[in-house]
């Protein structure tokens, strides 16, 4: 039973390890690239289009 505790807490601690040289990458990544859209204003109301197609809330007034 030792071994197996002390197998888990290396797998635990390697795991950890990588969690931490991985998540600071990934967030350099996704700040560079923007795989995110950018909020776009509409031009007539002036409300954030985030989907970038037309924009909801002119569609609602002019029907
Ligand atoms: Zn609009």
């Amino acid at each position: 039973m030792l071994k197996v505790v002390t197998l888990f807490l290396v797998f635990m601690a390697v795991l950890a390890m990588f969690g931490r040289l991985r998540i600071p990458g990934i967030g350099k990544r996704s700040d560079r690239k923007g795989n995110l859209p950018k909020p776009s204003l509409c031009p007539e109301c002036g409300r954030y289009n985030l989907r970038g197609g037309p924009c909801r809330t002119c569609r609602d007034r002019q029907g």
